[in-house]
């Protein structure tokens, strides 16, 4: 399992498991929705990369709310979703 820390504030954290992700970009899609209205890949807070030959890839930019609604949109495991003390 190769996980990494992609998100953290003093409230939670965001794991992504590239060994998990089959790169469906449901997550991404599912956080524009809730934050605009819009299924755009173009306006979601994280951002797959799958890059030839090589693992998925997350990026999450300084607009997630770290609301944890791509985690629970997430069919594979990939993402983890852990809220802190
Ligand atoms: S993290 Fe989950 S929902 Fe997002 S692209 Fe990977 S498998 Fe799909
Ligand atoms: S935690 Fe919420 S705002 Fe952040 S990337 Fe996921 S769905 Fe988007």
């Amino acid at each position: 399992m190769n996980i990494r820390i992609m998100s953290k504030t003093n409230s939670s954290i965001i794991k992504f498991n590239p060994d998990k992700c089959v790169a469906c970009r449901i997550c991404e899609l599912w956080c524009s929705y809730i934050n605009t209205g819009k299924f755009s890949l173009n306006e979601a807070n994280l951002k797959i990369n799958y890059p030839y030959k090589d693992l998925p890839q997350i990026s999450i930019n300084e607009k997630c709310k770290e609301c944890g609604q791509c985690v629970e949109m997430c069919l594979y495991g990939a993402l983890i979703f852990e809220e802190g003390s």
